[in-house]
């Protein structure tokens, strides 16, 4: 089997493409078969360098490697439809020199007239086949004198063209209503349905997999198949990928290309395996499924033919499943951005490394993207007790019987103690509970305001030997300073009075 994604360089990956790019990439590791990329570059007032770099490392980071394609190359290369040019022009001439193809001198308004004319007689708006009727030597003449003039295919007249397409069943297409496609333009590039199929075939391709938007362009691939003798690949359709409202996604619906996904804290594969779960089941309700799981159960003919829905939501759900089996180190590798953003991390050393690390787990748990950790750990970082004590949710606490008395207590209490870590912070909470006759929330509500300054957050037990480790990192460390319990405490019980 040899699938492939065609992007055309014109943007950025729009996450419909990038669902493309999964289910051929799917495809080709189920069948233990070769994927490759190849660039769509002809059209060359659109396409650019930038947007090809930014749709390779897209891709990348989805972690769709190619085994044929830009930058690793292969035997079928070059993969940048601008640097086969001359495969397209020899393959052109060999239509025009068998009369499948023919020279099209027609003006832009000449073809705008003709459009125009066949809609006012209720007919379909395609090419009438003007140039069909200059004789073979004398549209070369013009061609030669300097004539401008695009290469069109002819389009066999009363013929069915059926396909069986792998996600849709049989599609067929009467030739009456397609006119003849240009195969090359008159600056020489060739348009996308010739190129394609010049390079499917030398490719050699077994599935086509795409967009139901390119439905239409198949009956005109598969003549050229024909035409050339090249036996046509198998075809998929699918299905457009949706918003909420059952629209194509689009800049309306928010965020559309992978990219903005990136940039949101999403890990890559939430994202794969979100895109694959629509408009394909693994063939029950699982919802989470590792990529090497999907790629040993996919097949294109599981896939539905019913447009399927880019639900945010569901992506959110999906990537705190995986924020949260995920390796620490990494996640700390992918949230410093939004730490130094917070400034809250600068260049963290081994030490600030191996910190966050170790205080990851309590933001991970309870958040949906990389992009909420730093607030979720801001406690450890920012300490004000001055304006802690006047927000209403923190006063509600202070404002319950016993409350001023516990924090009183605690403070006294670490006066005296080291660095907390699990045990020693139980002893103490044990002294504080004796010492003022408070237990369970009347007793934890109070110590949490005084030692974190927020009202709710992670289990006391796990937040406070992490504040105080945090204490002790060097200056050096790259992570803001941050104050340990017994400091704050004393603060928080000044601010009491
Ligand atoms: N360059 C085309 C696109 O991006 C590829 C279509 C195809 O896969 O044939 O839509």
């Amino acid at each position: 089997m040899r699938v492939r994604f065609a992007p055309s360089p014109t943007g950025h990956l729009h996450v419909g493409n990038a669902r493309t790019a999964l289910f051929n990439w799917l495809m080709a590791r189920n069948a233990g078969g070769t994927f490759i990329l190849r660039i769509e570059d002809t059209d060359v007032e659109r396409s650019t360098d930038e947007s090809e770099a930014s749709v390779l490392e897209d891709l990348r980071w989805l972690g769709l490697h190619w085994d044929e394609g830009p930058e690793i190359g292969g035997p079928h290369g070059p993969y940048r439809q601008s640097e086969r040019l001359h495969l397209y022009r020899s393959y052109a001439q060999e239509l025009l020199a068998g009369e499948r193809a023919y020279y099209c001198f027609c003006s832009a308004d000449q073809l705008e007239a003709d459009r125009r004319a066949a809609i006012a007689a209720g007919l379909p708006p395609r090419y009438p086949g003007t140039c069909r009727r200059i004789g073979a030597a004398q549209a070369h003449a013009r061609v030669d004198a300097g004539e401008a003039a695009v290469i069109r295919f002819k389009v066999p007249d009363q013929r069915e063209i059926v396909f069986t397409d792998l996600v849709r069943g049989d599609v067929r297409f009467r030739t009456e209503v397609i006119g003849d496609p240009v195969l090359v333009r008159s600056d020489g590039n060739p348009a996308y349905n010739f190129a394609v199929v010049i390079d499917d075939a030398l490719m050699d391709v077994t599935h086509v997999v795409r967009g139901e938007d390119h439905i239409s362009n198949t009956p005109r691939q598969i003549l050229l198949y024909e035409a050339f003798g090249f036996t046509p690949p198998q075809f998929a359709h699918l299905s457009l990928v949706m918003g909420p409202d059952h629209t194509p996604l689009s800049k309306r619906h928010g965020a559309t290309s992978v990219a903005e996904f990136r940039a949101r804290g999403f890990l890559p594969e939430a994202v794969v395996n979100h895109l694959a779960l629509i408009g394909w089941s693994p063939g029950n309700d699982e919802e989470l499924l590792p990529v090497e799981e999907m790629a040993r159960r996919f097949s294109i003919q599981a896939v539905g033919h019913s447009a399927g829905v880019f639900d945010v939501e569901k992506l959110a759900w999906v990537n705190r499943h995986y924020l949260r089996i995920a390796n620490p180190t990494r996640i700390v590798r992918l949230s410093l951005p939004y730490f130094r953003q917070a400034g809250l991390v600068h260049e963290p050393d081994a030490q600030g490394i191996a910190y966050l690390e170790s205080v990851m787990p309590m933001a991970t748990g309870s958040v949906d993207r990389l992009d909420e950790i730093p607030s979720r750990l801001h406690f450890l970082f920012a300490f004000d007790a001055r304006d802690a004590v006047t927000r209403p949710e923190i006063r509600e606490v202070l404002g319950a019987p016993g409350a001023r008395e516990v924090i009183h207590a605690l403070a006294e209490e670490l006066q005296e103690a080291g660095r907390l870590d699990r045990e020693s912070f139980r002893v103490v909470a044990g002294r504080v509970k004796q010492k003022t006759g408070q237990k369970a929330r009347h007793l934890f509500h109070p110590i949490r305001v005084a030692l974190t300054g927020e009202a709710g957050g992670p289990e006391l037990d796990v937040a406070v030997p992490a504040i105080d480790r945090g204490a002790d990192l060097a200056a050096t460390s790259g992570v803001a300073q941050i104050i340990g319990c017994r400091e704050r405490a004393a603060e928080f019980a000044k601010r009491l009075t």
